[in-house]
């Protein structure tokens, strides 16, 4: 399917619709007035490949603190604001890149005013938020539960503040942890507003659960041309919810870069300790620098076939009886034993990194 069409808004440096690619955005989970343990960890993000950090403000420590945090970040900041419009005002002040802040809950119209003759200066986006948790009581009551047109209007009734006040750097996320519910949303939001999606699903669980839930729910609407920037939300260290944010990226066709590893799901013919093998390269591979192109790997079980499956692969191995192939792009170029498998290969690994890192 095509994109949808958005218009774009900048984050810092990262551009954000408009046909840009998609981004991928976190949010830490250290305590924002830690600025060095914030600061460590948008490092480690940004390393893993996220683009846009997100840090929450509770209060005016942590509002000060996004001075020294955005002056320091390899990263564009958006700071997380609820209720308090002098949070987003002093986070303007020190430098924010983007506010994600549902303008219909700041009160007052003065309020909204201010933060938005704040952000338009700057040009600093907003992104409108909705929780399929926290939708308004008369919303709920409007349309009888917790529903995708409820939260739609939720959002549309937000972005009208904004417009009144002549702002339309805007983006929006509609999320659930149903994941039926926040594909319904996007999809409604998608053919109402031309605004930038942000995509997730929300509370999406742990590792295991988390990742199938954020990988359907993201991938069904990026499938569908919806969507321009991406948060897959794990509970727990936010860095490994990037290798699965890239990964529905690359599944989609819709990012090239990074390392692929590809394995053969093993059968009858299997007489190497495959997933052990798989394990190791998978190993490596997460912990190569970036390269300046996209590396795929492949382990397959045997030799009758393996080469010939992982054609598309820039290099593999293939184990047999005793013995295994070191393989280039499906053609064999070594019949090893099967100690010297795996050195070879991540001797290919090592070599490739050597010739197409990326200098940092
Ligand atoms: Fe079986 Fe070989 Fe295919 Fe692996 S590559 S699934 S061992 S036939």
């Amino acid at each position: 399917m095509p994109r949808k069409q958005t218009k774009a808004v900048k984050i810092g440096n990262v551009t954000i619709g408009g046909g840009a690619p998609i981004v991928i955005q976190s949010m830490t989970n250290t305590d924002t007035r830690d600025i060095e343990a914030t600061l460590r960890q948008i490092e480690a993000l940004a390393r893993a490949g996220c683009e846009v950090v997100r840090v929450a403000v509770l209060d005016q420590d942590a509002a000060y603190s996004i001075k020294e945090i955005t002056a320091k970040s390899v990263l564009p900041v958006i700071a997380d604001i609820h209720f308090d419009y002098r949070l987003a005002l002093i986070a303007v002040e020190q430098g924010i890149h983007g506010l994600r802040l549902n303008p219909g809950n700041i009160g007052a119209r003065w309020k909204v005013q201010e933060v938005v003759r704040a952000v338009k200066e700057r040009e600093i986006p907003i992104r409108i938020g909705v929780n399929a948790g926290s939708l308004d009581k008369e919303i709920r009551e409007k349309f009888q539960g917790i529903t995708a047109e409820g939260m739609v209007e939720s959002a549309l009734n937000h972005i009208h503040v904004l417009e009144d006040e002549g702002y339309d750097k805007i983006k929006v996320s509609l999320k659930a942890s149903d994941v039926p519910l926040m594909l319904k949303a996007y999809r409604l939001m998608s053919e109402t507003v031309d605004y930038p999606l942000h995509v997730g699903v929300t509370e999406a669980g742990t590792v295991r659960s988390g990742l199938v839930k954020s990988a359907v729910g993201i991938g069904t609407l990026l499938a569908e041309g919806i969507g321009d920037t991406i948060r897959v939300s794990l509970t727990g260290d936010p860095v490994q919810e990037i290798p699965v944010a890239l990964q529905i990226l690359r599944v989609l066709g819709l990012r090239e870069s990074g390392v692929d590893l590809i394995s053969c799901p093993t059968c009858g013919r299997t007489q190497v300790n495959l997933a052990e093998l798989a394990d190791q390269v998978e190993t490596k591979l997460s912990s190569l620098p970036p390269l300046d192109r996209p590396l795929k790997v492949a382990v397959m079980g045997c030799a009758v076939n393996g080469p010939g499956e992982a054609r598309e692969a820039d290099f593999g191995i293939a184990g047999g009886k005793g013995m295994g192939l070191l393989f280039r792009k499906g053609e064999i170029v070594a019949h090893l034993p099967e100690n010297e498998l795996l050195p070879a290969l991540l001797k290919e690994i090592e070599d490739y990194v050597r010739d197409h890192g990326k200098d940092e």
